[in-house]
């Protein structure tokens, strides 16, 4: 009789013990898991038409939301043929860091003597925790045609 008392209250304490560390678990990982960044590339090119051209500038908007808020952005741009860096760009401050929610805009200024033909561009957001999103988007450099001419200086947003 004696000995199933204390069996019971052993199994008691055995069991408010794997109570706590379960919840203690959980608990930590609620504190520890913030979701990774989110990249939505809205528009890459002039109307989200992909194309560059050398010499010009690039329109570039992309929406960002980072719950554990922006830190770092990274855009790069690599030729797919030989795979050589066209641009490197990192942002470390400015609006953009520091924030959860971005709309990110920027002209990239394109090299006037890059070579034409299919580039990738990378656009990379890293958190406040490390934690980092990479996100892809085939370009075309093509010769300037001069007929969006006119659009592209025209083109002024605040
Ligand atoms: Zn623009
Ligand atoms: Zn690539």
């Amino acid at each position: 009789m004696k000995n199933l008392k204390y069996m019971s209250l052993v199994w008691a304490f055995v069991c408010s013990i794997s109570f706590c560390l379960t919840s203690c678990d959980k608990e930590e990982e609620d504190v520890n898991t913030v979701a990774k960044p989110v990249i939505t590339l809205t528009e890459v090119g002039h109307d989200n038409s992909k194309i560059a051209h050398p010499g010009h500038d690039m329109h570039l908007e992309a929406s960002l939301l980072a719950e554990g808020v922006i830190q770092r952005i990274d855009v790069e741009i690599h030729s797919v043929a030989g795979g050589e860096d066209l641009l490197e760009i990192a942002y470390t401050d400015g609006k953009y860091i520091g924030v959860r929610n971005a709309e990110f805009h920027e002209h990239l200024e394109i090299p006037a003597d890059a070579s034409l033909g299919k580039y990738h561009l990378h656009f990379t957001v890293t958190d406040g925790q490390g934690q980092q999103t990479m996100t892809e988007c085939e370009i075309e450099l093509v010769e300037e045609d001069g007929e969006d001419d006119e659009d592209e200086h025209e083109h002024h947003h605040d």
